[in-house]
């Protein structure tokens, strides 16, 4: 397997998993927030995030290349209201996009097709992830303040 792909690969997987450990703490605060709805959302959102790193993982060894896993960044565990941690979810997301895109260059400029091929799978999940954090981003923008709209949220959410 390209070795530059490969080290971009296993970068990947780190900054997957560092997402499933921020979703985590989001997942703890909305818990001891009482907003079991939220909780749950940000729980399967970590869920999700495993998945990805475990796709990169699998296509990485069924390329027969050495998965090289990296520490991980503690997140933060400190948060302010659900429109924040929201608004925080969409640039962490358009961020996990940058990254893709920077893998699926590498492997552009290194001619690797099957990579290149696997990366489009991601490159549609990021328009889908930040599609879905920008609608609950406006929702919660537009309920800002109002209690209600939040426990109404809380209710759409939890059925994630
Ligand atoms: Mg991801």
């Amino acid at each position: 397997m390209n070795k530059k792909v490969l080290d971009a690969i296993n970068e990947q997987i780190k900054h997957e998993l560092f997402s499933a450990y921020l979703y985590l703490s989001m997942s703890a605060h909305f818990e001891a927030s009482g907003l079991p709805g939220f909780a749950k959302w940000t729980r399967m959102q970590a869920q999700e995030e495993t998945e990805h790193a475990m796709k990169f993982f699998d296509y990485v060894n069924e390329r027969g290349g050495n998965v090289v896993l990296k520490a991980i960044e503690q997140p933060q565990a400190e948060f302010g209201t659900p429109l924040s941690v929201f608004e925080a979810i969409l640039k962490h997301e358009q961020k996990v996009t940058g990254l893709i895109n920077d893998l699926y260059a590498i492997a552009l400029e290194e001619k690797d097709y099957a990579s290149q091929v696997m990366l489009h799978w991601f490159i549609e999940e990021q328009v889908e992830e930040e599609s879905n954090s920008q609608a609950i981003v406006d929702k919660l923008s537009m309920a800002e303040g109002n209690k209600s709209a939040l426990m109404q949220m809380d209710h759409l959410l939890g059925a994630r």
